[in-house]
């Protein structure tokens, strides 16, 4: 895709109304943490994931918790769980190489509706290759959307999978202004610019829930995650673009122990 055409369509997308903000909030239990904070992890070697518990007191769950993500999603018990309402704003394009991963903060006031629940976006991450398996299947990449919860810390994550196929628009925004330099941000050339969180969904809502952690240290148990069973499709260049700044920063699987798994039914 050329880069001018992708900026018309952008600027296109950063001329549809917003609402007014809601009042501002303070960024809530980011799922990743920026390279110097003094709890220095990574993805391979002495700060891999067998050792995200020895690093910091505060990693424990890491190794000890029993409600961990990623997991392998199999099977699953229908379940009513409503419709997932997503009501996401146009976000700026401003792109963060967090050193874990390739990120992108939302404004505030985009919901997400669960189960009665209200959540509101916080940032959007992605991860290559996918953290959680659909029925023992990896895909090439996989994209966290974080909110905060209703109640006190917690969280809850719709997770996209992504396989091989055509080229997104969206994403395309996304990795054409992601810096190479972990800690680095950057911002489109044009400033008002914006990427519609939405158009990273896949048509088909159905989804799995279950009740996990953050798949990065401190691995806290507080996130209610849904997981969406259709992916959606990039091209194997834009997987490839992410690969090479990202050749892994997926957390190994994690047991179900005896969580339940539960599949949307209409
Ligand atoms: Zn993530």
């Amino acid at each position: 895709m050329r880069r001018n055409a992708l900026a018309a369509g952008l600027l296109l997308a950063a001329t549809s109304a917003l609402a007014p903000h809601a009042p501002s909030r303070a960024q809530q239990a980011p799922a990743e943490r920026r390279p110097g904070d003094g709890t220095e992890w990574g993805y391979a070697g002495p700060s891999g994931p067998e050792h995200w518990a020895e690093l910091s007191a505060n990693h424990k769950v890491c190794a000890e918790g029993a409600q961990e993500s990623p997991i392998d999603l199999r099977g699953g018990v229908p379940a009513k769980l409503g419709d997932l309402r997503i009501e996401w704003r146009p976000v700026p394009l401003r792109v963060a190489n967090t050193g874990h991963s390739i990120q992108v903060d939302a404004p505030p006031g985009g919901r997400l509706v669960m189960e009665g629940r209200t959540y509101e976006l916080l940032q959007f991450h992605l991860h290559h290759p996918s953290e959680h398996l659909l029925d023992g299947r990896r895909f090439p990449m996989e994209i966290h959307f974080v909110h905060s919860g209703p109640g006190n810390g917690v969280l809850g994550v719709v997770a996209v999978f992504v396989e091989h196929g055509a080229p997104n628009e969206a994403l395309e925004a996304v990795l054409a202004n992601m810096p190479a330099e972990p800690g680095a941000s950057r911002e489109a050339a044009d400033a008002r610019a914006t990427v519609q969180p939405h158009r990273l969904l896949p048509a088909g809502r159905d989804f799995l829930r279950y009740e996990g952690s953050l798949t990065t240290p401190p691995c806290s148990e507080n996130v209610d995650w849904a997981v969406l069973t259709q992916p959606i499709q990039a091209s194997p260049a834009q997987v490839d673009a992410l690969a090479r700044l990202y050749p892994s920063n997926a957390r190994p699987l994690r047991p179900l122990h005896r969580r339940s798994l539960l599949r949307s039914e209409r």
